[in-house]
């Protein structure tokens, strides 16, 4: 063994200079001053103070990690997405998340859950931005940030506060059925792998010969639906505060790799116009009696992220990264996400996010992007512009021309979607509740609104709020009103 290869490798600065010291700053005489030439103390300082990007301002919170999505059955009939064609085999990202906490924010918190998919497919990512839920509070994404306000901290207290919760809520009826999912068991899942994923939105595909469908994603867990009651996340939350990242990468690191089976409802084209509830609308389902289930596929997670910053934090999702065979569909708060995921990224990581290891596609990337903060991979086309006349790329219109669109014509008006003849604010909440649960289910739904709105939540708040679960479900309106108003 010779001298040098028995020392520990030597510590260097950023550019690969030796450094002379892990320990001691450089002074003069041992008790002196700290000299404004030792550039590793202050490369050290420096550096720590840009340690940290900016946290989401929703979904701060979150664990993940890659696998492979496996398609099990044919559905070349509805799309013509490489990453579902028989037999197709795609290495993916995924991230988990709850929305409303910050970046150390207890995992076992009463909130919906993220449930963020990156496809690494042979053309570009697609990503899948859903939820644990199969709708969201609000329908149009004008109400968004409002939202996101009402249930993030109070201005003057810097607390969390159930009365801007309740509040909004109430004044905003159709977050009715989303509400009764997070307030059920649903809200507080036992371990990221024990929940479902939901594309939530309808999107459309489009198959090799052109024909349109509109398609909802159900992924269900492989390791069956859990969840923790209040009392037990209560302690959770105290104890392990990680507890579902901890999970998460544990399990993975055993071999317990966890999975998920992909579903699809498919509509086809036409159903939309006069299905009896409007398809698009993101605070409804579709009844698995209408459209039933169809097996796609299954994602496994099996492999940890070396570097949870890089992998993890600096992960960028959109939704729209949609892939040829994969398009939009009218629900506006889908459209509405088209634009606020990419800009977000843009602020938190920089324009070139999409050069970060975990977004960079595994294809050929010829972009005529450009230049900007951190960009560390020449543009494939020789001249920053097209057309150009030295072998810079072109659009193949031919193969990738035809938009997954739909018709719109009419005057420009600001209004709610049109009603389809069931379409309500309270309908499919009380179906949920009287033909979903179960009556122990039930008992922990009045339970954990209860205890919800007694905390800080003020008249005339708190009246709407019972009036809100009364027009949900009659009966568990009662029980909870009784249980507020002490019998
Ligand atoms: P179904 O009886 O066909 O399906 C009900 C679904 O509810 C189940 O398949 C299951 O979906 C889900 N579920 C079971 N237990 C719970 C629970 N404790 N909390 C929340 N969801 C639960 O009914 P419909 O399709 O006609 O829908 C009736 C109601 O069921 C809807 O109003 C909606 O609230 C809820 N639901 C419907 C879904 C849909 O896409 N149609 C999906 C999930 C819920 P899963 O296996 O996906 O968890």
């Amino acid at each position: 063994m010779t001298g040098s290869s028995s020392r520990t490798a030597y510590t260097t600065n950023n550019v690969g200079i030796p450094v002379e010291s892990d320990e001691h700053s450089l002074t003069i005489s041992p008790d002196g001053p700290i000299l404004l030439q030792d550039h590793y103390l202050i490369e050290k300082m420096a550096q720590f103070n840009r340690e940290r990007v900016p946290e989401r301002v929703v979904h701060a919170k979150g664990a993940g990690a890659y696998g492979v999505f496996e398609v099990t059955n044919d559905v070349s009939q509805f799309t013509k997405a490489v990453v579902f064609q028989p037999g197709a085999r795609t290495d993916m990202l995924a991230r988990f998340s709850t929305v409303a906490g910050e970046q150390g924010s207890p995992d076992t918190w009463r909130d919906p859950r993220g449930f963020a998919l990156k496809f690494y497919t042979e053309l570009g990512n697609y990503d899948m931005v859903g939820n644990n839920t199969p709708v969201f509070f609000v329908r149009d994404p004008q109400k968004f940030q409002d939202f996101i306000r009402s249930q993030k901290r109070h201005p003057a207290t810097g607390l969390r506060s159930n009365d801007m919760q309740w509040d909004f809520w109430t004044l905003s009826p159709e977050s009715a059925h989303m509400v009764t999912w997070l307030m059920g068991d649903r809200g507080i899942p036992k371990t990221y792998r024990n929940m479902n994923g939901y594309s939530s939105h309808t999107y459309m595909w489009v198959n090799g010969a052109g024909e349109r469908f509109w398609v909802k994603y159900h992924f269900k867990t492989d390791q069956g639906i859990d969840f923790l009651p209040q009392a037990d996340a209560d302690a959770m939350a105290g104890s392990d505060g990680d507890h579902h990242r901890r999970d998460l990468y544990e399990a993975i690191e055993s071999g317990n790799a966890p999975s998920w089976s992909l579903k699809v409802q498919i509509m086809p084209f036409e159903d939309a116009a006069d299905y009896r509830f409007n398809p698009f609308d993101l605070t409804k389902v579709w009844p698995h009696g209408d459209y039933p289930l169809i097996d796609v596929g299954r994602m496994t997670l099996n492999e940890n992220p070396e570097d949870y910053f890089i992998h993890i934090e600096q992960a960028a999702f959109e939704p729209s990264n949609l892939i040829p065979g994969v398009g939009p569909s009218p629900d506006k708060m889908l459209l509405g996400r088209l634009f606020s995921y990419p800009d977000t990224h843009r602020y938190r990581i920089g324009p070139n996010y999409a050069q970060l290891p975990p977004n960079r596609a595994r294809t050929t990337v010829r972009s005529y992007a450009k230049d900007g903060p951190m960009r560390y991979e020449p543009s494939a086309a020789a001249r920053p512009y097209a057309p150009n006349s030295y072998g810079g790329p072109a659009a193949d219109t031919e193969r990738f021309g035809d938009p997954a669109g739909w018709a719109a014509a009419g005057e420009m008006v600001r209004e709610a979607y049109k009603l389809h003849r069931e379409d309500d604010d309270w309908g499919q909440a009380g179906t949920q509740v009287r033909e979903v649960l179960d009556d122990a289910a039930r008992d922990r739904l009045v339970s954990n609104v209860s205890g919800h709105l007694a905390q800080g939540v003020s008249r005339p708040v708190l009246d709407r709020a019972l009036q809100y679960w009364r027009n949900i479900d009659k009966v568990i309106g009662d029980r909870i009103a009784k249980n507020m108003n002490g019998g």
